[in-house]
């Protein structure tokens, strides 16, 4: 069993092993090396990439490894480390999990030391809400919603889905990536939390090398990354009147054009973007962008917060994030930092072509 819950450690069962065994995480951190430098490793490997890195043998090292990888997370604090460690961890079960089916299907064993899909489904309170069909499954819509949220590509959207009686049908592949949102959710649920100072003394060391290789991955230089598709919707909507040549009322107009100044958008290419409206005349478009940028001006304006969109009437088509940020930038932050590194890649280099094609 403790080679599942070392497999698995998000397992409720898992959780509650090392709690009976009253483990006393400040003694494990203070008297066991081990346990330590695989937690530190878990969190270190997560920065690199969607892996946790080589499990130990030692089953007790690899589970008791986990909260204290969560312990250094929360010491870090940092929204991006903890979007990145959910992700790596989720990713590694889903992969083990992934292996575990496949020898339950192939051996036809009961027995298996793995994980099984009902085991998974009902550790996540998804049984009730699914239900095998003779080509896949199908969802209830109210848990597939919360699930597919995180999930970016267009068929994941209810709209692209057969929606029928409340019900989402969806593919085996698919239900188990679902599966993963489900453990990607759990494992950053009540991240960071309070580190007793006990444990966090004895762990200053490791926290401080996680702190240095974030800063050194600077993660935040995405954000100059202008990707349309993730930008917030109130920006969106905002920008698709531009397009449409409606007229903008002044504090719309400055909450656009902040927006777009902020995520590295440069005077020259937001004066073509609203070039087609013909409401908004070159001179002054140059000449407000330069404003806000802080060129002309002695001070350099942020877009304003959610709460003043809303005040204004520009804060349209929320969605689910937007209940969890209090600022676009925050949002689309946090797109870019979710958004694969190929697919940023792949927008890059979109729009790189879309300039080029533009400049002929
Ligand atoms: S909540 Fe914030 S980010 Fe979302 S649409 Fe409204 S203003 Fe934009």
């Amino acid at each position: 069993m403790q080679r599942l819950h070392a497999r698995y450690p998000f397992l409720e069962a898992a959780r509650e092993a090392v709690a009976t065994e009253a483990v006393d995480l400040a003694t494990v951190v203070e008297q066991d090396p081990a346990v330590v430098d695989r937690a530190r490793e878990r969190v270190l490997a997560s920065l690199e990439g969607r892996s946790t890195g080589d499990p130990r043998r030692d089953s007790r090292v690899e589970l008791l490894s986990y909260p204290v990888a969560r312990v250094l997370v929360s010491m870090v604090e940092e929204r991006v480390l903890v979007r990145k460690y959910a992700r790596a961890e989720a990713a590694t079960a889903f992969e083990r999990f992934a292996a575990d089916l496949e020898d339950t299907t192939e051996l036809k064993s009961v027995e298996s030391t793995g994980l099984g899909l009902e085991d998974l489904l009902a550790e996540f309170d998804l049984h009730e809400a699914t239900r095998e069909t003779p080509d896949g499954y199908r969802v209830d819509v109210g848990t597939y919603l919360p699930l597919a949220e995180a999930l970016r590509d267009d068929e994941w959207r209810l709209v692209n889905r057969a929606l029928a009686d409340g019900e989402v049908p969806v593919t085996e592949t698919e239900l188990h990536t679902l599966l993963r949102e489900a453990i990607r959710s759990r494992i950053e649920d009540g991240l960071p939390f309070d580190v007793p100072e006990a444990i966090a003394t004895a762990l200053e060391e490791e926290a401080a090398e996680i702190r240095d290789v974030l800063a050194d991955l600077d993660l935040t230089r995405e954000i100059d990354t202008v990707v349309p598709d993730l930008f917030p919707p109130c920006m969106k909507a905002l920008l698709d009147d531009i397009q449409k040549g409606e007229h903008l009322p002044h504090h719309s107009r400055f909450a656009i054009t902040a927006f777009l100044t902020s995520i590295g958008m440069t005077t020259d290419e937001i004066v073509e973007l609203y070039r087609v409206n013909s409401s908004f005349g070159e001179e002054m478009t140059r000449y407000q962008t330069d404003h806000i940028r802080g060129d002309s001006s002695p001070t350099e304006y942020s877009p304003p917060s959610c709460a003043t969109m809303q005040s204004y009437g520009d804060c349209v088509n929320k969605d689910d994030l937007c209940e969890r940020i209090p600022h676009p930038m925050a949002y689309y932050e946090e797109r870019i930092d979710d958004a694969d590194d190929d697919d940023l890649e792949d927008w890059r280099e979109a729009n790189g072509e879309e300039e080029a094609a533009s400049g002929d």
